[in-house]
């Protein structure tokens, strides 16, 4: 007799394309920083949906609006205004500090609309040739799934045989002032990066990186773009991982943790001077600026205000880093990260597949990037004894590697 999860696995891997590889865990529950599986079984949720649950699982003031709002109105599409669109914009911009913000969905498309952006600006401000436009990424970015965002990919995985790609793009070394300097033409409208690489392993860059990436920018006069998708919204221990250099973006793509937990919302935040590029007809989404949406968003800001969430992370953060660094595992080789997103690098060849399978038996979900490397980076919401609760468990598993 197969138990009820299995089933549940073996359904969904029946009927599926097999796109993802998750981990043999079920979850039929959640809260707070918690997860249930049907069996009853109960984890300590360290992915948070890769940083979207920043809030925790239903969060009561989240959810509460959007049942509030789902009684009311839910989609308009933008042929018309809604009552609640300007609230949730004018809301976004505050937490932000920027003047203007274009709402969609997922992450992906925010950074489309950044890509959008940037190229549009450098024909109609910097006079550009159209056609021309140039666009710099960092090498190991993740910036979601579209045709476009993957031309800019390095991970072979993520691009392969899905061409012809985007043109235009040049990949240059992440963490290198240089290299980006060099990188630039007279048609470079943009570089666009992760401040924190988060896919790529929590990938911290050197002090004083995102500084002198404002620097050149500036100098050279092309925006700067940073992907807060995943670092934003409070969890390296600040509002956004460019604030602690206060190294103003001119651009920020927003999304996972702007819906809550609850819903797909994304944003790109930007000053008029460059969203003005963007008239009637050159860009849309159906959904984008829902009612719903926007209910669920401004709930979402309100809670990372109101808790305290950004200062939390930075607390929590510390204690995860220094009790894990503690760790006697020969395995192990760095622990690193900011706020509440981390990572624990294991030796070259090491699967740490096999760790988070262990982790998960002892209920501790979490999962592995590139191999040797895994993630770990709780709701916001979780409680210092939490943590400490959490932190035993992971030490144990290390312990017996
Ligand atoms: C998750 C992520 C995206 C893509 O977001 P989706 O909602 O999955 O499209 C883009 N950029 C970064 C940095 C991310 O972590």
């Amino acid at each position: 007799m197969l138990t009820k999860s299995e089933q549940i696995i073996e359904k969904t891997e029946h009927f599926g394309a097999h796109n993802y590889h998750p981990l043999p865990v079920v979850i039929a529950k959640a809260e707070k920083s918690k997860v249930w599986d049907p069996e009853g079984k109960e984890y300590f949720d360290f992915l948070s949906a890769y940083s979207a649950v920043n809030q925790g699982h239903r969060h009561p003031k989240i959810i509460a609006a959007l049942k509030e709002q789902a009684d009311k109105c839910t989609l308009t599409s933008r042929a018309f205004h809604n009552d609640i669109l300007g609230d949730f914009l004018e809301k976004l911009c505050a937490f932000t500090g920027y003047e203007m913000a274009l709402p969609m969905n997922t992450g992906a498309e925010a950074v489309e609309t950044a890509i959008k952006l940037a190229r549009r600006w450098g024909v109609e401000k910097k006079g550009i040739e159209n056609g021309k436009q140039e666009l710099i990424f960092a090498e190991n970015n993740f910036h979601g799934r579209t045709v476009g965002v993957i031309s800019a990919s390095t991970e072979e995985e993520s691009r392969v045989n899905y061409g012809p790609y985007l043109t235009g793009i040049k990949v240059i070394p992440y963490d290198n002032p240089e290299a980006l300097e060099a990188a630039i033409t007279e048609n470079t409208c943009a570089f666009i990066f992760e401040p924190i690489q988060g896919e790529a392993g929590v990938y911290v860059p050197s002090e004083g990186y995102l500084k002198k990436v404002r620097e050149i920018c500036t100098k050279h006069n092309i925006m700067m773009i940073a992907d807060e998708v995943q670092t934003g919204f409070c969890r390296t221990g600040r509002k956004f991982a460019c604030d602690h250099e206060d190294a103003k973006p001119d651009a920020m793509a927003l999304g996972k943790a702007l819906g809550g937990g609850v819903f797909p919302v994304s944003a790109v935040v930007a000053d008029h001077k460059f969203m003005e590029v963007f008239t009637p007809g050159t860009h849309g989404s159906t959904f984008g600026g829902n009612p719903l949406a926007c209910a669920v968003a401004m709930a979402a800001l309100d809670v990372l205000d109101e808790e305290k969430l950004a200062e939390k992370a930075e607390n929590l953060g510390k204690i995860f880093r220094d009790t894990i660094s503690k760790v006697s595992c020969k395995k192990m080789v760095q622990v690193r990260g900011k706020g509440l997103l981390n990572a624990v690098v294991f030796e070259d060849g090491f699967q740490a597949w096999d760790v988070c399978v262990a982790l998960k038996n002892r209920g501790v979900l979490a999962k592995q990037t590139h191999g040797n490397i895994i993630r770990f980076a709780p709701p916001l919401v979780i409680t210092e004894d939490e943590l400490h609760q959490a932190l035993e468990i992971i030490i144990e598993v290390f312990e017996s590697l």
